[in-house]
C-alpha cells in the first residue's frame, strides 16, 4: 500500500472542488436553492451541522472547560439600540464602496487595494505590497475617501468585469441590517441585527462578573450569530451576510493588557494547530488602520485555496466599550479590585477594566477546517498483477470533528451480519455517532465514508458470528485492524475525544 499526495491545483479549482463537494456530500447548501439562492447565506445539511457543532464544541470547552475563570453566556441577537450608538457601530460600522460606471458593479475599496498589494507579494515585491498597504491605512484611518480613490486610480486598478478604470467616488456603507420592533414602525421602533456578539457580552458585564463570583482578571465567552451586510460577499462561506462568532472578552486589570494580549495571541494559534491547521499555513497578520481605542489588533491568517485570510482576530480594546455603555446607560461598569497593589500596599481600588478580546468565525474555521481536510491521493491497490493505481478522495477531518465516528458495514446482507452490525451499532449509540451501512460492495462503503471524513469503518463478517471480533478500517491509512467488539469503544472513545486536541495545547 502506498499513499503520495498530490499536489494542489489551481487556487480556483480547488476552493470549486470543495464547494461542489461540500453540496454533494451534505456538508453546505446555497440557502433557498429552489428560489436560485440567495447572495451570501448558505445552509448546513447533515454532515455540515455535525462538524460545526463539533467545531464550536471545541472552541467552547477549550474557553469554558479549560479555563475556571472563563465563563460562558447566550444574549439575545436583539438588543437595545443605544448599544450600538455606544459602541459605535451606528455612527462608524461602515466600509469604504466604490462603484464601477461601467460593469455597475459594487466594490469594497479596501479589499481592491488588498488584492492588488497581494499582486505585488506574489511577484516577490514585498517592498511595495508593504508599502501600498501602510499607505491604505494612513487614508482609512484619516478618512481620507478622496484619498483611497485616488491611490485606487495611480494603482490603475481596473473592475474585474468591466476591465475598466471608470470608478464612482468611494463612499461609506453601513452594514448593520435593521428592522422593526412592535406594530408601529417609526423612528423609535428601528432596532439591529446585531453584527458581533461582543456586545451581548459587554452589557452583561456586571451581572456576569457578580452571578458567577469572579475576580479580574476573567473572560465570557458566547457563541453565536452576526449580521452584516457585506457590499461584496464571494468566497463561499469566507463571508456571509448570516454568520457566527465565538467571542471571548477578557477583563483585566489595566496595565496588564499588553501580557494578556500576547497569551492569547499565542493559546489561539496553538488552539489551530492542534485541530489540524498546519503552523505553515497559519500566519500572524497586523492591522493597518487600528480603531482609535485599540491598543494593537493582529488576525490569525489561514492560507485558503484563494490566498492568506483572517479566521480569527485578537483585540486589545482598552476600556472603551465599558467606557461607552457607562456613559450611554449611566450605569457604573467598574469592577472593585481588592488585591493589593504592591507599590502602595493599597487594593488596586475602582476601575473599568481593560479587554483582551479573541473572536473566530465559525464559518471561517468550519471553511479553513475542510479546505485543510480535502485530499485528493494517489494509492496503489492489491497485489501481483491485480494491483493497480488509482486516486482517492477523502476528508482527513481530526477524528474529534469528524461527523461521524464510525461506519459499521455487515459484510453481506445475510447470514445474521446485519443483525450483528446493528446490535454493534444498539452497543455503541450512546456514546458515538454511527451509522449502519448495507448497501453496495464493501469498497464503495468506504470511499463513501472517505467523502465525509468518518475515521473508523467497522467490518462484521462470519467470523464475527464465531468469535466476536471485527475489522477495523482506518480512513488515512487504510489499514485494517481486527479486535474484539468489547474493545470498540475504548479504541474508538480514545481517538476522538477533545482530549487528544486538548492536550497539545
Ligand atoms: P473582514 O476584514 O474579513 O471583514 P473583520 O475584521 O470585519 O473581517 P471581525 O469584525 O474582527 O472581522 O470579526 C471577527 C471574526 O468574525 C472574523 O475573524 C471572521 O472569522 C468572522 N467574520 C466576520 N465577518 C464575517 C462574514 N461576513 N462572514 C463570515 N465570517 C465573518
Amino acid at each position: 500500500m502506498s499513499n503520495e499526495q498530490k499536489p494542489a491545483a489551481t487556487a480556483e479549482s480547488t476552493l470549486a472542488d470543495i464547494v461542489s463537494h461540500a453540496k454533494e456530500y451534505g456538508f453546505v447548501f446555497p440557502s433557498s436553492e429552489i428560489y436560485d439562492g440567495l447572495a451570501a447565506v448558505y445552509d448546513y445539511g447533515p454532515n455540515g451541522v455535525e462538524l460545526k457543532n463539533n467545531l464550536k464544541q471545541l472552541w467552547w470547552r477549550a474557553m469554558t472547560q479549560l479555563n475556571q475563570n472563563v465563563v460562558g453566556i447566550d444574549a439575545a441577537i436583539f438588543m437595545h439600540p443605544l448599544t450600538w450608538k455606544a459602541s459605535g457601530h451606528v455612527d462608524g460600522f461602515s466600509d469604504p464602496m466604490i462603484d464601477n460606471l461601467d460593469s455597475k458593479k459594487r466594490y469594497r475599496a479596501d479589499v481592491l487595494l488588498e488584492e492588488k498589494a497581494a499582486e505585488y507579494e506574489n511577484a516577490g515585491d514585498q517592498v511595495r505590497a508593504d508599502a501600498l498597504l501602510a499607505e491604505m491605512g494612513r487614508l482609512l484611518t484619516a478618512e481620507d475617501l478622496a484619498g483611497v480613490k485616488q491611490l485606487i486610480l495611480e494603482e490603475k486598478i481596473l473592475c474585474p468585469v468591466s476591465k475598466t478604470g471608470n470608478w464612482t467616488d468611494v463612499r461609506q456603507f453601513n452594514l448593520m441590517f435593521s428592522t422593526q420592533v412592535g406594530a408601529v414602525a417609526d423612528d423609535s421602533s428601528k432596532i439591529y441585527l446585531r453584527p458581533e456578539t461582543a456586545q451581548g457580552i459587554f452589557v452583561n458585564f456586571l451581572n456576569v462578573q457578580k452571578s458567577a463570583r469572579q475576580k479580574v482578571p476573567f473572560g465570557i465567552a458566547q457563541i453565536g450569530k452576526a449580521f452584516r451586510n457585506e457590499i461584496v460577499a464571494r468566497q463561499f462561506i469566507f463571508r456571509m451576510r448570516e454568520f457566527e462568532q465565538m467571542e471571548m472578552q477578557f477583563f483585566v486589570r489595566p496595565g496588564t493588557e499588553g501580557e494578556w494580549y500576547q497569551t492569547w495571541k499565542e493559546t489561539r494559534r496553538r488552539w489551530h494547530e492542534a485541530l489540524g491547521l498546519p503552523a505553515d499555513k497559519l500566519r500572524f497578520h497586523d492591522h493597518d488602520k487600528l480603531a482609535h481605542y485599540a491598543k494593537a489588533a493582529v488576525d490569525i491568517e489561514f492560507e485558503f485555496p484563494f490566498g492568506f485570510k483572517e479566521i480569527e482576530g485578537i483585540h486589545s480594546r482598552s476600556d472603551f466599550d465599558l467606557t461607552q455603555h457607562q456613559n450611554l446607560s449611566r450605569k457604573k461598569q467598574q469592577y472593585f479590585d481588592n488585591d493589593l497593589n504592591p507599590e502602595t500596599g493599597k487594593p488596586y481600588g475602582n476601575y473599568v477594566p481593560y479587554v483582551v478580546e479573541t473572536s473566530v468565525g465559525a464559518d471561517r474555521l468550519f471553511l479553513a477546517t475542510l479546505c485543510q481536510a480535502y485530499q485528493e491521493e494517489t494509492i496503489t491497490e492489491g497485489e501481483g498483477e491485480k494491483q493497480q493505481t488509482k486516486t482517492r478522495k477523502l476528508l482527513r477531518l481530526h477524528p474529534a470533528v469528524a461527523p461521524i465516528k464510525a461506519a459499521i458495514f455487515p459484510l453481506v446482507k445475510k447470514d445474521g451480519l446485519p443483525d450483528k452490525a446493528n446490535e454493534i451499532y444498539n452497543s455503541l449509540r450512546h456514546d458515538f455517532r454511527l451509522v449502519v451501512e448495507e448497501k453496495d460492495s464493501i469498497g464503495t462503503r468506504y470511499t463513501r465514508q472517505d467523502l465525509i471524513g468518518t475515521p473508523f469503518c467497522i467490518a462484521v463478517d462470519h467470523q464475527t458470528l464465531e468469535d466476536n471480533t471485527v475489522t477495523v478500517r482506518h480512513r488515512d491509512s487504510r489499514e485494517q485492524t481486527r479486535m474484539p467488539i468489547a474493545e470498540l469503544r475504548s479504541y474508538i472513545g480514545e481517538a476522538v475525544s477533545f482530549s487528544r486536541i486538548f492536550e497539545k495545547l
